[in-house]
C-alpha cells in the first residue's frame, strides 16, 4: 500500500438538481479504502458520474459530507482536494503538446522547470510516451491519447485518482489491453482508485469491489466474486451477468417451490417475496430422464444452439412461458438438438440463490 494513498469516506450523500427536487444521487454512504479499487457501477443515469463529480468538487452535494484520512472536504476547491482526474473524452488540451499537457498540473502547483521536465518525462516514459512530447493530441491514437490523460492525472502524485468511464471510447479490443494497463498501474503506484463505468466485465476484471448503483442509491458494495455469486437483490443479480430467474416462492428454509417444482435450497428462508436464480453456466442439459441424485431440475424445450467458441449457449422455453438459457462446455453441447425436450438442471447446495424481488 502507498502511504499516500487517500481513504474517503462518503456519507449520506444527496444531489438534487433543480426545483423539482428529484434527486440523482439519493442518500449514499460509501468508504474507500486506502490504495482500494473500488468502482461504482450501474446503468446510464443511475447517479455514477454525479457522485464521482461531487468527489472530485466539482458537483456541490445539495446534503452529506465527504472525508479525506479524516478531513472534511465537503467545501473545499477542486484544486485543493489534491485527486487527479480522468474523463472518457480525453479532455487534454488540443492546442498543447504532450509535454505541456502532462506539465500543466505542475506549473499550477508552482514547481520549478528543471523539476517539472524530470517528472514529465519520468512519467511518459512509464506510459510507453517517450519521444512523443512534442506531438498534440491529434496525432495520437485514442489509446495514446488515454495514456497522455493518465500521465496528466498521476503526474503530481494525488492521493485518490477519480476514473470516469476512461475506456469508453475505445475499440474492444484496445479498451482489453487499457484495462490491463490500468490493473497493473493500480498493483504499481498502490492509489486509491474510484472509477467508474456501466460495463459489467470491466468492472469485474479491475476491482477489488464494486458499489452497484441503481436510481441514484447503492444497491450493494462487494467484492465481484461476492457479488456475483450472492447478489442479494434481483437488480444486482440481473445487473452482474445473466440470470434465470423463477419467481415462485421460500417455502422454508430448505425448500423452494416454482410452479409445480419443488427444489432443495441452501440458502435459508427469506421472506415470501424472493426468487430463485441460476447462473446459466451452472445450468446443465439432460435427458428426461437422466437428471443425477439430488440436483434440481425444470422441464423444457431447446429452442436454439450456439457455439460461442470453447462454450455453447442452450437457449430454452419453460413450462410456464418464459425463457432460460443454460452455458455449457461445447464438447457437452454437441448432443444437444433444437427442439429437444430436456431437464435444465443444477447441482444442490451452491449452485442457485434465493434473491429480494423488490431491487
Ligand atoms: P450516470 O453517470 O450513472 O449515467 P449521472 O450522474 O450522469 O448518471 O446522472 C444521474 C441523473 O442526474 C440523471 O437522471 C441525469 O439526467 C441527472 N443529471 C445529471 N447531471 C445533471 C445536471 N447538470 N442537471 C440536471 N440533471 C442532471
Ligand atoms: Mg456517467
Amino acid at each position: 500500500m502507498n502511504a499516500r494513498a487517500g481513504r474517503l469516506e462518503i456519507r449520506d450523500l444527496v444531489k438534487r438538481y433543480g426545483a423539482d427536487g428529484a434527486a440523482a444521487v439519493d442518500g449514499i454512504d460509501l468508504t474507500v479504502d486506502s490504495g482500494e479499487f473500488l468502482t461504482l457501477l450501474g446503468p446510464s443515469g443511475s447517479g455514477k458520474t454525479t457522485t464521482l463529480n461531487m468527489i472530485a468538487g466539482f458537483v456541490q452535494p445539495s446534503a452529506g459530507s465527504i472525508h479525506l484520512n479524516g478531513v472534511d472536504l465537503t467545501e473545499l476547491q477542486p484544486h485543493k482536494r489534491g485527486f487527479g482526474m480522468v474523463f472518457q473524452n480525453y479532455a487534454l488540451f488540443p492546442h498543447m503538446t504532450v509535454f505541456d499537457n502532462v506539465a500543466y498540473p505542475l506549473r499550477q502547483r508552482k514547481l520549478d522547470k528543471a523539476g517539472i521536465r524530470r517528472l514529465v518525462l519520468d512519467i511518459l516514459g512509464r506510459f510507453g510516451m517517450a519521444g512523443m512530447e512534442h506531438r498534440r493530441p491529434a496525432q495520437l491514437s485514442g489509446g495514446q491519447q488515454q495514456r497522455v490523460a493518465l500521465a496528466r492525472a498521476l503526474v503530481f502524485s494525488p492521493s485518490v485518482l477519480l476514473l470516469d468511464e476512461p475506456l469508453g471510447a475505445l475499440d474492444r479490443k484496445l479498451r482489453q489491453s487499457l484495462q490491463a494497463e490500468l490493473k497493473k498501474l493500480h498493483q504499481d503506484v498502490g492509489l486509491t482508485f474510484v472509477f467508474v463505468t456501466h460495463d459489467q466485465d470491466e468492472a469485474m476484471f479491475l476491482s477489488d469491489r464494486i458499489a452497484v448503483f441503481n436510481e441514484g442509491r447503492i444497491d450493494r458494495v462487494g467484492r465481484p466474486a461476492e457479488l456475483y455469486d450472492d447478489p442479494g437483490t434481483l437488480f444486482v443479480a440481473n445487473f452482474l451477468g445473466e440470470a434465470n430467474t423463477f419467481a415462485g416462492r421460500s417455502v422454508d428454509a430448505q425448500t423452494y417451490a416454482w410452479n409445480g417444482e419443488k427444489w432443495r435450497t441452501t440458502t435459508g428462508a427469506r421472506p415470501d417475496e424472493a426468487v430463485l436464480v441460476v447462473r446459466p453456466e451452472r445450468v446443465r442439459v439432460f435427458g428426461p430422464d437422466e437428471v443425477p441424485a439430488g440436483w434440481n431440475s425444470v422441464g423444457a424445450v431447446v429452442t436454439d444452439v450456439s457455439r460461442l467458441g470453447p462454450s455453447s449457449r442452450i437457449d430454452l422455453a419453460l413450462p410456464d412461458g418464459t425463457t432460460g438459457a443454460a452455458v455449457l462446455p461445447s464438447t457437452d453441447a454437441v448432443r444437444v438438438r433444437v427442439g429437444d425436450d430436456v431437464r435444465a438442471a443444477w447441482d444442490v447446495p451452491s449452485q442457485a440463490f434465493v434473491v429480494e424481488r423488490a431491487a
